[in-house]
């Protein structure tokens, strides 16, 4: 029965596919910002029984999107206070800063007022670290997780900052050029984002719906994600999604993958 349920579910989740976008507008520019190195003990955390006791590396980055209508930051990383913390932060990844984001903003002109929409995938630090620095960002994140108490109970963002819950898909600009995914599982409101780019053509960017490129071939779940049965119905609806857009995918921590990717100032078109 609950197989069948899951079949059910999967193939609902396959048909929405069809939606993200009607309309196929592009976004102008990507900037990759860096926005974290880290330092992992034991690799198995995140494939549990898989890769016990190794250690790897990776990375959190930032993505900087230039769109007629204006900008639109995806992922704030793991927070620009941590380039005062230089022997790193955390326990099951030990995080380190090797630049700002606000110095990689200024490098290229653009000051944080100026980014109208900020989204994150999901609220673990690495990804929200930087939220504060931008106030007057309309914050676009899924009710679920907006709503997700942290574990002692309290808001995961500042009530005070202007935000959009969402429940479902979001187009950004209304063209389908930077449209958010709901992809629940590795935490109750994830989301990953699909954008589209003139000369690049199309890309899917995960969050933590899978953390590394083995995890996402193998569809390993994280011993700690909320929902072991949505993080496999999000990974599969990732890979119907790729399949029709024959978008690239971008895994968000895969350091091997990032390392290949231009770094702004540099930006993809
Ligand atoms: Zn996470």
């Amino acid at each position: 029965m609950k197989r069948l349920c899951s079949a059910a579910a999967l193939a609902a989740g396959v048909a929405m596919l069809a939606t993200p976008a009607a309309a196929q507008g592009t976004a102008e520019r990507l900037y990759v910002m860096e926005c974290g190195q880290g330092a992992v003990p034991d690799l198995s955390r995140w494939s549990p029984g898989v890769n016990v006791g190794v250690k790897t590396e990776y990375v959190t980055n930032c993505y900087l999107v230039r769109h007629a209508k204006g900008w639109l930051l995806w992922e704030t990383g793991a927070g620009d206070d941590l380039i005062n913390v230089p022997e790193g932060r955390g326990s099951f990844t030990r995080w380190r800063l090797k630049r700002t984001l606000a110095s990689q903003l200024a490098e290229i002109g653009v000051k944080p007022d100026d980014i109208a929409f900020i989204a994150a995938s999901h609220t673990h630090f690495d990804h929200i670290g930087n939220v504060n620095l931008f106030p007057k960002s309309m914050l676009l994140m899924q009710k679920a997780e907006y709503q997700w108490p942290l574990p002692k109970g309290g808001p995961r963002f500042n009530p005070a900052h202007p935000v959009t819950q969402l429940d479902g898909d979001h187009d950004v600009f209304g063209d389908g050029s930077a449209v958010l995914l709901a992809t629940p599982g590795h935490t109750p409101g994830h989301q990953s984002f699909l954008l589209r780019l003139k000369n690049t053509g199309p890309i899917v960017f995960t969050g933590d719906a899978a953390h590394f490129r083995e995890n996402y071939e193998f569809r390993r779940v994280p011993s700690f994600n909320t929902n072991r049965e949505q993080s496999l119905q999000s990974m599969e609806r990732i890979a119907a999604i790729v399949a029709n857009t024959r978008a690239q995918l971008w895994i968000h921590h895969d350091k091997p993958q990032a390392d290949q990717q231009k770094k702004s100032p540099a930006f993809y078109d």
